[in-house]
């Protein structure tokens, strides 16, 4: 194997990003176990095997690329239309310009988290490739109710802004890396949907090149690894990168099943791969003696954790008191391959617990949740009042006892959201435990928290209004509905019961419903694909138009006045009041 390398480029988002001012303090010192892994993301072109390469660090992911006899085909082409533009750059630049050459037959997305889908027409030009992907994708993209561009995305997009550190990505002095990926390519959406789904498993040769796309459900359910038999090469995301598994994210995740994994990689296992390409991660891993023991060792360390967290709670332990019992064994400990960069161990139990329970312990004095406030209050009580409190959470801070001055000290803000002294102690602890963790997630969103709070950055919450019309535009007529729903201000319109229809006029003739009935009845929202009986009034509009008003995107009052949404039956002003039950972004 002959690896190509380039030197490390300042990127141009960098500057985008970040203040242009320091932060206060100039620099958050960071675990060297962390800092040691961004070795890994050094930018480098690598070639597997003839005809194969790996773009490693100029984005989240690695986009693969792959030279067929008349073509060429990408796998996962980045996280957005200006980081596959850096991609390409490099792959030009050490491929003389292989994209000037040959043109793309087809993109593979290996799942539809954002890395691996939004560089596509980047890639694409104007050569009509085939997209190809698990059937499952554009479910995870807009099903309620874990998709992305669904019912929780502004809480999602939020955490993931803290979680992977975007704000303070272009400043050293607090970001190192995200522990499987080097940082993050802000930019517009690229995704094309799919033109071929796999199922189960696919055979298919593109451009002379005889792929195999396998099912592979782990950290998403619509993984899949591709194969390359003739020169053994595997592909593989998801399911194993140098880091224990995330089971759970501090962004927030979706059921992630354990058992998955296994079946994932025990499929990976047989192969027998000579070459090991990871998306996330640096370079391929080589040697199928090698990557079978990797693997071997992964998989272990997993079921491990898994099968014994298992075993503790049908002994009727709650997932806080496994957590003091369980580790890994010698054997795996050390493993550079299961160390906590990104998922960490403990939060894995506590998520294993609640996927398999759910949220009740089983012990009595969790059946009665006590809301923050009452622990609060007891906590102040039982020390002798909040300014004890906050001695207490100092103490705590001084003895290195850091995670329970953080808590004590959030007492005391539900408190006295005021108390600049508790403000002091939660941001050192912050600041404290964002120097101490090698968990990549864990620093990035302390830090993210702690910007955040003392007004270094603006992140805010993110709205409805920040899907890409990209997006928007593949989003079907459901899932938009169930945003309109879960966005009503029930309490302050409780008393509201009104039916209003609506016509969508490019739908006229398709296979989809034109036409709906929205009745807002005393706090919901049921909306139903008919004609509506006798409403209010009626909206007449295109889908577009319809799902960028409810998103937040356009201003009702504009599309109204310039015609692209016709009221009947009443004033204009009943439209506005209508959507003024729902909230705004
Ligand atoms: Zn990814």
């Amino acid at each position: 194997m002959r690896w190509r390398r380039c030197a490390v480029v300042i990127l141009a988002w960098a500057c985008c990003l970040s203040p242009a001012f320091g932060f206060d303090p100039p620099t958050v010192p960071a675990n060297p176990f962390l800092v040691s892994l961004s070795a890994d993301f050094e930018q480098a072109v690598y070639e597997v095997v003839e005809g194969v390469y790996v773009a490693v660090g100029y984005a989240r992911s690695n986009p693969v690329l792959i030279e067929g006899v008349d073509g060429l085909i990408v796998i996962d082409p980045a996280e957005s239309v200006v980081a596959a533009a850096d991609v390409r750059d490099a792959y030009n630049e050490h491929l003389d310009n292989i994209f000037d050459g040959k043109p793309v037959k087809a993109i593979i997305y290996t799942h539809y988290h954002d890395c691996h889908i939004h560089g596509a027409t980047v890639f694409a030009g104007d050569n009509s490739p085939e997209i190809i992907a698990h059937e499952t994708l554009a479910e995870n993209l807009f099903s309620p109710p874990g998709a992305v561009y669904s019912l929780i995305f502004p809480i999602k997009a939020t955490r993931a802004v803290r979680y992977m550190g975007l704000m303070q990505q272009g400043n050293p002095g607090y970001f190192v890396n995200g522990g499987i990926f080097p940082f993050s390519v802000a930019g517009p959406s690229g995704y094309l949907p799919p033109t071929i789904t796999v199922e189960d498993e696919l055979e298919i040769t593109i451009s002379g090149v005889d792929f195999v796309l396998t099912h592979a459900p782990g950290e998403t359910s619509d993984i899949i690894y591709v194969w390359l038999p003739k020169t053994k090469v595997l592909v593989e995301i998801g399911d194993f990168y140098k880091s224990f598994p995330a089971i759970t994210t501090l962004r927030g995740a979706s059921f992630r099943n354990p058992l998955d994994y296994l079946e994932s990689i025990d499929k990976m296992r047989s192969l027998n791969a000579e070459y090991l390409v990871l998306i996330h991660g640096g370079q391929p891993i080589v040697g199928a003696e090698n990557i079978s023991r990797i693997l071997t060792d992964y998989r272990d360390g997993l079921q491990y954790i898994h099968d014994q967290t298992v075993r503790y709670m049908n002994q009727g332990l709650t997932a806080d008191k496994i957590i003091e019992i369980i580790e890994l064994p010698p054997h795996l400990a050390d493993n550079p391959y299961l160390q906590e960069y990104f998922g960490q161990i403990d939060r894995d139990i506590f998520q294993i617990f609640l996927q398999y329970l759910g949220w009740f312990t089983g012990e009595c004095r969790d059946m009665f949740p006590m809301s923050l406030t009452e622990q609060a209050q007891n906590m102040a009580e039982l020390v002798g009042g909040v300014t004890h409190l906050a001695t207490k959470a100092q103490e705590g801070l001084d003895e290195g006892n850091t995670v329970w001055a953080l808590e004590l000290a959030d007492y005391v803000l539900v408190l006295d959201p005021e108390h600049v002294g508790a403000f002091d102690i939660r941001h050192a602890a912050m600041l404290s435990l964002a120097e101490t963790t090698y968990n990549a997630q864990s620093r990035n969103y302390l830090l993210s928290e702690y910007l955040e709070e003392t007004g270094q950055i603006a992140i805010g919450m993110v709205g409805f209004d920040r899907i890409d019309d990209n997006l928007v535009r593949y989003m079907p007529m459901d899932t938009l509905f169930g945003i309109q729903a879960v966005s009503l201000n029930a309490s302050a319109y409780l008393d509201e019961d009104i039916l209003v229809g609506l016509y969508l006029t490019d739908l006229c003739g398709t296979t989809q419903p034109a036409s709906y009935a929205m009745h807002l009845r005393r706090g919901v929202l049921e909306v139903q694909p008919r004609i509506a009986d006798d409403p209010a009034f009626v909206v007449t509009t295109e889908s577009l138009v319809w799902k960028n008003v409810v998103l937040g995107k356009l201003d009702p009052h504009e599309v109204v006045s310039n015609g692209d949404i016709l009221v009947g039956g009443a004033d204009p002003q009943a439209l506005y009041d209508f959507l003024g039950f729902f909230d705004r972004q």
